[in-house]
Parts: structure tokens; sequence; C-alpha cells
């Protein structure tokens, strides 16, 4: 089988796809559970689950069935028609939202995280003309125009510049954000922030940074906008990162894309209160978006989750204890954390080499966001692995 080896593959690679994400450093072939294997016929313990996308692994036998099942009847139709998959994905959205405290819920899907966050600062756009959307520094929100001008890395936002107007930044502690609001006064149209900054390495935000947020969205006649599109759906052991934790607080709107799933493409932005629902027909749209496939899948994979959260919590104990008890420290919540070493890039290549796929967001973090069905005994076989990396991990020991 493994007659095509991995530099043909990766010369293929060059030669049709454009240099957006540098080489690939593996060519995947198939997965099961918690594990892929690559077109060498290399086996590997997946820590990261396609950057937070893959809660329920690889060929999860409910997704397989919902996928078989719903090709069957109807993959697409288009928004001039509703399908009984998607109601049945609002239905479990709506309830979901219910259960964490909420009482106005009504979704809009799309198909990814940045087309989400598209559609909940157009709303913020419409819900007060002229308003100032406030956003944070190292904050991700997406690649298209819109999501990329209220993200805080400079490094990926300024060869795009000019971008959308009307979004300022402020550092994400609970003092400059009172700065930030003090000045804007009534001119602060939303706040858009993400409960744990994932791509900027796994910061969670300042205890007490939402509540000061919703109270200065309040304060202002402005949206509280949270970017729950990597620690949403079930990724933090609860459905709502931001609705849990030392912090809880309620937003206007809230996006979703990544394991809500299961790894499909699919987004969505949560309006949860009724003033911020001001979209009407002719403002927002989609072609793609809601459609019946991706919708049976996401349903099927919530699903799931809601059974595996304890689960979650759980093994997400095992795992910090596991690190914190060799001497790391170790940020965020669930299973989407990140542990401090000195090299991130090197120790996550010489866990690649040794099995164990996991990525580095930042020079001293790498980040651990395994698919949600992880168990104890696997999680025992990355701490064997990383106690195995020997000098290089010695020298990636940070405390
Ligand atoms: C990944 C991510 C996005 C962008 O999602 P895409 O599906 O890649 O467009 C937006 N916000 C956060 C917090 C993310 O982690």
């Amino acid at each position: 089988m493994p007659d095509i080896a991995f530099d043909q593959w990766q010369l293929m690679y060059e030669q049709y796809f454009q240099d957006t994400f540098g080489s690939p450093r593996l060519c995947l072939e198939k997965g099961e559970g918690c594990y892929l294997w690559d077109s060498e016929g290399n086996k590997y313990l997946d820590m990261l689950a396609g950057i937070a996308v893959n809660a329920l692994g690889y060929a999860h036998p409910a997704i397989v069935h919902a996928i078989e099942k719903q090709a069957e009847k109807l993959t697409h139709v288009s928004n001039y028609f509703t399908t009984p998959a998607q109601i049945s994905l609002g239905r479990t959205l709506t309830r979901i939202f219910e259960n964490s405290g909420y009482s106005y819920v009504k979704s809009f899907l799309c198909n990814s995280g940045t087309e989400a966050n598209e559609a909940a600062l157009k709303l913020a756009r419409l819900f007060k003309p002229g308003g100032i959307i406030l956003a944070l520094d190292h904050s991700f929100h997406g690649r298209t125009m819109g999501a990329l001008a209220a993200t805080g890395k400079e490094t990926i936002r300024e060869p795009f510049e000019p971008l959308p107007a009307g979004v300022e930044f402020c550092a994400a502690t609970r003092e400059d954000l009172q700065r930030a609001c003090a000045r804007l006064g009534d001119r602060l149209g939303a706040i858009i922030c993400e409960p744990i900054q994932g791509e900027a390495g796994v910061i969670p935000l300042e205890a007490g940074f939402l509540s000061d947020a919703r109270d200065y969205a309040d304060r202002a006649g402005a949206l509280l906008i949270i970017d729950e599109v990597q620690t949403g759906m079930g990724r933090t052991g609860q459905w709502l990162a931001s609705a849990s934790g030392v912090d809880p607080v309620k937003a206007d709107v809230i996006t979703l894309a990544k394991g809500l799933g299961a790894g499909v493409p699919i987004g969505a932005m949560v309006v949860c209160s009724p003033q911020a629902d001001v979209f009407s027909p002719g403002l927002h749209g989609t072609t793609f978006g809601g459609n019946p496939l991706a919708c049976a899948v996401s349903n099927a994979g919530l699903g799931e989750i809601e059974k595996l959260l304890p689960h979650v919590r759980s093994v997400s104990s095992a795992l910090i204890e596991g690190l914190t008890s060799r001497g790391y420290r170790v940020r965020g919540r669930g299973l989407l954390l990140g542990v401090e070493v000195e090299n991130a890039p090197h120790i996550v290549s010489q866990l690649l080499k040794k099995g164990v796929i996991a990525n580095a967001p930042r020079e001293n973090t790498v980040r651990l966001a395994p698919p949600l069905i992880i168990t104890h005994e696997q999680v025992e076989e990355f701490l064997h692995v990383w106690d195995h990396l020997g000098e290089e991990k010695e020298r990636g020991l940070h405390v």
C-alpha cells in the first residue's frame, strides 16, 4: 500500500497548492478514535484534534451513521427552505443555551469560525450604527476582512490594511478595559473577546474581566460578543466557557464553530438577548450555511458530547495533574490546555517523531486539545511519551 513515499506527497502538495500553511509535516490517511495513521502506516496519538475540531476523534460510529443517513436523503437545499435536520440542530442549540442559563436563543448558521464572527460584527454595526468595536490585543477572530479587523495580532492583520474601520484594541486586562471603555463612553458599540485566547497560546482572561465587560457594555448600550469558536461546545468540560468557571456572564452574542461540527465545517452566530436580534431578511445570508448534512452531523455530535462533559472534566484533571506534578505550568481549562516550555516548536517536533500530535501556538507554549473521547489510558500514554522526550524535554523544561 505505501507505494508513494512521503516526500512525493510533499512535492505534489507544493506543486498543486499555494504556500499558505508551509509544507505539510505528514500525509494522513485514516483515523480511528484518538489515533491517526499516516501514508507510511505510522500511528499517532492525536493531542490536537484538528485544532479543537474533532471532538469525537475519528470514524466515530455516531458521526459515520449521521453522515450516511443524511447523505441518502439531502445534503443541500437552499435557504429558501428548511429541513428536519436544520430544525433539529436549532432545537439542540437552543436547549444547550437554555441549560447554560439563557432564555432567548436564536442561531444563524454558517460554515466556519470567521464567518460566525463576520455575522456578529455585521450585527453589531446594525445594532449601534457608528459604534466602536472594542477587541483585545493578541485576540484571534478569523482571517476574513471583518474578523481580521478585530484580530489583535499585528503580523497577520497589518499586511491587509486598510481593513474595515471602527475597531479599537485594548490589552486583555481589567485595568486596560476600564480605561478603554471610559475613553469610548457612549461610542462603544460592542466588546468582542474570547474567554480563553486559544491562538494567542491558551491564555485565559483575568477573573472578573468578563463581568466588567458585561457592565461596560450595558452602561454604553453596547453588545457583548463572546467568541467561543475554540472554547465552546464541551471543549472546556462545559457547553460554554463563558457561562461557567470563576466569572460566568451572559453575552448578547456567542459565536461557535470548530467542535460544533465534530469534523464537518459548520459555524453559528447565536443571538442570546432579544435586543441583539436585529437582522431582518436581506441583510445577511449564506449559500451553504445551515445545510442538512452539516446540521445532521453537528446535531449527532452534540448528542454525544453531552454524555462526555463529566468525562472531559475528569481526564482534564488527570492530564493537568500529570503535567503539574512533573513541574510544568499549565493554563486553560478542560481539554484546551497550554503547557509552558522553553522551546515549544522543538518539543512539538520531538513529540511528532515519537508519535504524538500537538502544536505550538507560541514559542513557549505547547497546546493540547485532544478529542473529548480521550481515555485515562491515553492520557497516561501521552505522559509516557512526554517523559521520554529525553534531553530535548529537559532543555524545554520551564520551571
Ligand atoms: C479558529 C478560530 C476562529 C476562526 O475559525 P475558522 O473556522 O478558521 O474561520 C475564530 N475565533 C477563534 C477563537 C478561533 O479559535
